[in-house]
């Protein structure tokens, strides 16, 4: 999950670290704080390296 701002350079990603639920509450945050429009991209499933 990737979610980002149509209006600013803001994103936030599972790809970071964050949980699905945290991605979410960042993305309402920054709508909340800042009224900018959020959207967002599910991404493909991290890859696991197996040796
Ligand atoms: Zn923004």
């Amino acid at each position: 999950m990737l979610k980002y701002c149509l209006e600013c350079d803001w994103q936030v990603s599972t790809a970071d670290g964050y949980t699905e639920k945290e991605v979410s509450e960042k993305a309402i945050e920054h709508f909340v704080e800042t009224g900018h429009t959020i959207d967002s991209l599910r991404l493909p499933p991290p890859i696991v390296m197996q040796n």
